[in-house]
């Protein structure tokens, strides 16, 4: 079996689904790596890396399997073969043009964000290894356009109250922003729809918001909001966000339009130099004055919305990624004969949820096998 390694194309994407380290793994396994020149040059992995970890350098597009981070792009799908086993983030609820190619060229579609977030497959969660590491870079990202300090100083020039940093909607990304935020010595407070996380929040010392909204749906994620409660929480968070220096918010509904938590009512009551740092901006954003991709000020409260933070870290962002793409490969491999072979078992709940296009005959023979 071979793994191709495409050189990312998309714009600002630094981050490579494969590192050294983990294409040694799969080597040991009995795989064989093609990586693209230059595939891992944005995080500053150079081709002699791979070379020296057993890959050879080459053309990625022809291999059985290929992985990539970001959504191939048309031109990409159409370099791969009728067969071919594709892993990446996909969006598997948004980009359906991308999806109906996939599935017209006869390509068998791994997309990362439909793994089941179940125990077993916790090694494989790319939206949590990438999502942590945007909810860090968030609150660097907020430390750097606030005119406060973070942590409290107890200077001979006076005293410095610490900063005060809310969380909208504690996921994995506001988990490890509560943790940073709390790390450089802010007071931090946690909100979100799901009550289960109230003990995770606060076993992170931060304080708990409740704004007796609950909203719990399909698989333990959060459901959209009714229009009442909608207007009901904007209400609420208009009055809590006043008084908080820093707020970042992550809250999203898979495949939705992501809520309006911060309304432009909110950003006013803010005291000026505060700080919005809204990660939600790729599915609209959580502010009502957020221009996703940008920075803008405005009744003097800075807002960003910084897209795709996870490649702005790209060596630890690919490390991680890596291991989640190689945990979901491994678990498709068969030993058959010798060689190592992709042979995905579909009655394994991770792969035929994660299995976004695939050719129907194949899942017959499958089928027949249960
Ligand atoms: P996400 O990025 O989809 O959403 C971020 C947060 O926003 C969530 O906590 C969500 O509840 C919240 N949110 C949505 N609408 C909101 C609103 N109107 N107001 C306030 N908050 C709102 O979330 P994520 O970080 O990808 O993961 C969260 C989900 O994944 C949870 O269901 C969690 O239990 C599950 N998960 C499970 C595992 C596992 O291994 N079992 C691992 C990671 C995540």
């Amino acid at each position: 079996t071979t793994v191709g390694v495409p050189r990312e194309s998309a714009a600002g994407e630094r981050r490579v689904a494969l590192v050294p380290k983990v294409v040694e793994k799969l080597r040991s396994r009995g795989v064989e790596i093609v990586v693209e020149a230059g595939a891992g040059l944005g995080a500053l992995i150079p081709d002699e890396l791979y070379t020296a970890a057993g890959a050879t350098i080459g053309d990625p597009w022809s291999a059985d399997a290929v992985v990539k981070v970001a959504p191939p792009t048309a031109e990409e799908v159409g370099r791969l073969r009728p067969g071919t086993t594709l892993i990446g983030f996909l969006a598997p609820l948004t980009a359906a043009e991308t999806i109906a190619s996939l599935k017209a060229a006869g390509v068998q579609a791994f997309a990362m964000e439909a793994i089941p977030r179940i125990s077993r497959a916790q090694s494989m969660d790319a939206l949590s290894s990438q999502g942590n590491v945007a909810g860090y870079k968030a609150v660097l990202l907020a430390a750097e356009k606030s005119t406060r300090f973070f942590p409290m100083l107890t200077t001979a020039a006076g005293t410095v109250k610490p900063a005060t940093a809310l969380v909208l909607g504690v996921g994995v990304a506001g988990l490890q922003a509560l943790a940073t935020a709390k790390r450089l010595g802010a007071r931090t407070t946690g909100y979100d729809v799901r009550p289960e996380v109230a003990d995770q929040v606060r076993s992170l010392g931060a304080q708990w918001l409740d704004l007796g909204i609950e909203a719990v749906g399909e698989g333990g994620y959060a459901r959209e909001l009714t229009e009442d409660e909608r207007a009901e929480q904007q209400k609420r968070l208009e009055e809590a966000i006043t008084g908080f220096d820093i707020v970042i918010t992550t809250a999203n509904v898979p495949g939705r339009k992501a809520p309006t938590l911060v309304t432009a009512t909110a950003v006013q009551g803010m005291r000026p130099g505060s700080v919005v740092v809204d990660l939600a901006g790729e599915s609209g954003g959580n502010c009502e004055l957020t221009e996703p991709g940008e920075t803008v000020v405005k009744h003097d409260v800075t807002i960003a919305s910084p897209l795709n933070l996870p490649a702005t870290m790209p060596e630890h962002a690919s490390e991680l990624y890596s291991r989640n793409v190689s945990a979901l490969l491994e678990l498709m491999l068969k030993d058959d004969d010798g060689a190592v072979a992709l042979a995905p078992d579909w009655k394994d709940e991770v792969l035929a949820k994660s299995c976004v296009t695939r050719d129907v005959a194949d899942a017959t023979v499958n089928g027949g096998d249960a």
